[in-house]
């Protein structure tokens, strides 16, 4: 199990990668739309970690709502687990509330879940199967 990534949620993925890349000097990995998901995805590197800037592509989106209601920061964390049924399985039987209780398809064909925030520390938390 290890940390893969850390998504924060910005107004304006250009406004942000002004400093992100152009100051602070990470590598700029690709951006891309999501439509199903109504989000811009910006990926930064920093040796094999990954930095996601989310930018919602319409209004009354997950990210428009989350900047509405909090303002830009920290969305979520992804943890990159051996097995992600067996992983969402544990959680359940400990009573942790989840978004997917099943696995869907998030980038590149991987098999991404959500966990609710409410269990969690108040943090989103993405699972992602290596
Ligand atoms: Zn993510």
């Amino acid at each position: 199990m290890k940390l893969q990534h850390i998504g924060i949620a910005v107004k304006s993925i250009d406004e942000r990668l002004k400093i992100w890349r152009g100051v602070l000097g990470l590598h700029f990995e690709m951006i891309e739309d999501v439509p199903r998901q109504k989000v811009r995805v910006a990926v930064l590197d920093i040796d094999g970690f990954k930095i996601e800037l989310l930018e919602a592509l319409e209004e009354g989106s997950t990210i428009a709502t989350f900047i509405e209601k909090r303002g830009e920061g920290l969305h979520h964390l992804c943890f990159e687990v051996e097995d992600i049924e067996d992983m969402l399985l544990k959680l359940k039987q400990q009573g942790v509330k989840l978004i997917d209780e099943v696995p869907r398809e998030g980038a590149s064909g991987k098999k991404i879940a959500f966990v609710h925030p409410k269990d969690m520390g108040g943090v989103l938390i993405e699972l992602t199967q290596k």
